[in-house]
This record gives C-alpha cells, structure tokens and sequence, in this order.
C-alpha cells in the first residue's frame, strides 16, 4: 500500500513536472492565442496568407503578429525584433528566410540564429505515406529528431591557413543527452517500438563516437523501447531500398538534414511535410525541409498542404486539438482527392484551388462537435 502510494505520488509529480516544462504558453485577452508570424521569402508569405484565411474561416481563437526579416540586410536587427517576438508570445509559424551563401561567414543564417538563441533543440518530422499521393513506396510511417542547435551547425569556420579551412562540428554530451532522450519519450509517448540512432563514429570517433554514447546510456532507461544505431550512409541506402523497417530515428544535425529531405521524398515531396522545432520554452513551426521555393514564388502552384499541416502542429501545442483535428482532417482528405493535386504532385491545381476544397471539406463535416 505504502509503495502504491510513493508510486502515485511520483507519477503526480512528474505530471506536473511535465506540464510545467513543456506548458503552451497561456491564452490572452479572451481566450486567444498571439501567435508569432514570420512570411519569410519565396513561398513563405503565400502559403501563411492561406493558413491565416483558413484560420478566419474556421474561427480559430488565435491572432497573428506579423514580423517580416528581410533576407537582404546584414544588419541582425530584423532576426532579433522575431525573435524577441517569439520569446513574447512563445510560439511562432514561418516561411524560410533566404541565406545567400556568397555572403561573409560572419553572416549567420537567420533561421539557424533562430533556432539557436531560442535553444529549440528538437527538429520533429513525421514523414508518412498519404493515400492518393502515388509514391514508389507504400506504408512509410518514419519520425525524425534531428538534434537543431550544434553538429555541423556551429557556424564556425576560420581559414587561419591560406588554403585550409577549419569547420567545427561541435558535440556536447548534455546535447546529445538531451535530444536523445527527447527521442525515446517521443517514442514512448506515441506507442512507437524502436529508435535507431544514425551516426558516422566510424570515421568520427569522438564526435559521433559521443553522439551515439549517450544515445546507448538513454536507451538502458527505456526498456520498452528497442534500439539500434545506422551508420549514415546505410541509412540513406536503407531509406530509398526498403524505408518501412524505420521507426523512430535520432541523429545529429546535418544527417538530420539530408535524411529528413531523402524521407520527404519518399512520401511525396517538400510540399508535404511539416516540421516542428522545439524547445524547453518555444516552439517554431514551418514546412519540414524548410524550403524557400523562390523559383515557384507567386505563381499560386506551390502545394499549401506542409504549410497548413505545419499550423496544425501549432494549434495541437496550443491545446487547441479540435480545430487542429479539423484542419487536418480536410487536409488530407483533399490530398486524397488526386483531381486536386498541384503541380508538384502531377496535377494542375492551384493553390487556392487547393485551400477552396479544404474549406469546402470543412463545411461539409459541419461545425465543431468535440470540447474546444
Ligand atoms: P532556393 O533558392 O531557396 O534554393 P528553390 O526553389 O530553387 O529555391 P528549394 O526552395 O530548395 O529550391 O526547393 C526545392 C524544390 O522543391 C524546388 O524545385 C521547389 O520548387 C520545390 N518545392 C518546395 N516547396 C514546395 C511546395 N510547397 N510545393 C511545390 N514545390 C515545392
């Protein structure tokens, strides 16, 4: 009895524990959410027009700061009006900022200088098979943590020697810790069965040596969880050959990158596919492999389904499940709907073509049923 006590005791503790670390950031003025709103470049200020138009078609209880970064200035004053926005209202939704990689190294990208001074440490994708999204592979159900804040990331970089340049890949073992962990109660939270850690210590020793280290001692924690680790180029040969054996994976940074652009690939495209950055304290929400699109600006063809899928991750953290099951649930049945597909997926739809059905889909389901 004593024990069953403790154990209740623990469990409550811990809830509140958890609730307290990762609490959504508290509704204002009325019971609506201020919502960071960075357009971006490219197809960012499109497809976030869209999700604010659903938004105000559905009555969501959220409103929109709108702060624009302008790609072309070096000053850092537009990235730190975002993201003192950001740290102001706790979460944000945004289009891809272009970075001109002819610029000096001391021009840091100002979405990595987003994700880094917010500490969002964990990039989550779920890449999954869509119905009506004709793909060479079927039945892909794969989450991706990629660690967001170091590795090949560091932004540091000398050539203190004409003709030798030094790019430092960084590895910490609290980081690595951390994301690891995030990844295996991820994968507990969602019933999932294993996580593969993907790494290159065979030729990194230390560095990944240590990544996949610390993924081992967080793994003996979870014993319910299977895991196994993946060199990375394996993993890459593995994803396009036979991509349903993965699960959960967990990697450092730039495999992060390149394995979550081969798995949206797989399900059918960067049109797709949302992706979330989190953190103890803020959540970042943006289409999962962060594409500018600037050769498809404008031009009302870019697919609006990772952009509007991105806004349901958002209001899910906003506890605002049942708008979020709404939205979706018309997303995906539009995706569905082949006649509709934009030019990405081998059809001739706009995007508004696109967003209209989804309204349509919403209306004809009917108004909200669940408690909101
Ligand atoms: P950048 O100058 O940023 O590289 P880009 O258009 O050349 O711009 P990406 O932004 O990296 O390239 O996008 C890669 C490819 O994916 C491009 O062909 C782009 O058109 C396509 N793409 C990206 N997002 C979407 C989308 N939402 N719908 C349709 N196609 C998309």
């Amino acid at each position: 009895d004593h024990s069953d006590h403790c154990w209740l005791k623990a469990g409550v503790l811990y809830s509140l524990l958890w609730f307290c670390l990762f609490q959504p950031p508290p509704a204002r003025y009325g019971g609506r959410h201020m919502v960071t709103l960075i357009p971006g470049d490219g197809i960012g200020p499109e497809l976030l027009s869209h999700v604010r138009e659903l938004f105000r078609f559905c009555c969501v209880p959220v409103d929109f700061e709108v702060v624009n970064v302008d790609s072309t200035m070096t000053s850092e004053d537009d990235i730190n009006d975002a993201i003192t926005a950001i740290r102001r209202n706790g979460v944000a939704l945004k289009g891809n900022i272009e970075t001109n990689h002819n610029l000096p190294p001391s021009f840091i990208s100002r979405n990595n200088l987003l994700r880094t001074s917010l500490d969002l440490y964990a990039n989550v994708m779920h890449c999954q098979s869509l119905p009506g999204v004709r793909t060479r592979h079927r039945n892909i159900d794969i989450i991706i943590i990629r660690e967001n804040t170091e590795g090949e990331y560091s932004s540091l970089e000398h050539e203190s020697v004409s003709g030798v340049v030094e790019c430092l890949k960084i590895i910490t073992r609290t980081n690595s810790l951390r994301i690891a962990d995030y990844a295996f109660r991820l994968a507990r939270e969602r019933g999932r069965r294993r996580v593969t850690a993907v790494h290159k210590a065979n030729i990194m020793k230390l560095g990944d040596g240590l990544f996949l280290q610390c993924c081992k001692e967080v793994a003996a924690g979870y014993q319910d969880i299977a895991f196994d680790a993946m060199i990375v180029d394996n993993t890459t040969m593995q994803l396009v050959s036979k991509p349903q054996q993965f699960d959960v994976m967990v990697m450092p940074n730039l495999y992060g990158n390149v394995v979550s652009n081969v798995c949206a690939g797989l399900v059918g495209g960067p049109g797709l596919v949302p992706g979330a950055n989190y953190g103890t304290d803020y959540a970042v929400f943006e289409c999962g492999t962060r594409n500018t699109g600037k050769s498809i600006a404008d031009g009302n063809i870019a697919n609006p389904t990772a952009m509007l899928l991105a806004s349901c991750l958002l209001l899910d953290h906003l506890r605002l499940h049942a708008y979020a099951t709404m939205i979706r649930r018309a997303v995906i049945a539009t995706v569905t709907e082949t006649r509709l597909h934009t030019a990405d997926l081998g059809g001739q739809g706009s995007t508004s073509d696109v967003v209209h059905s989804i309204m349509k889909e919403i209306q004809s389901t009917g108004p909200l049923t669940q408690n909101i």
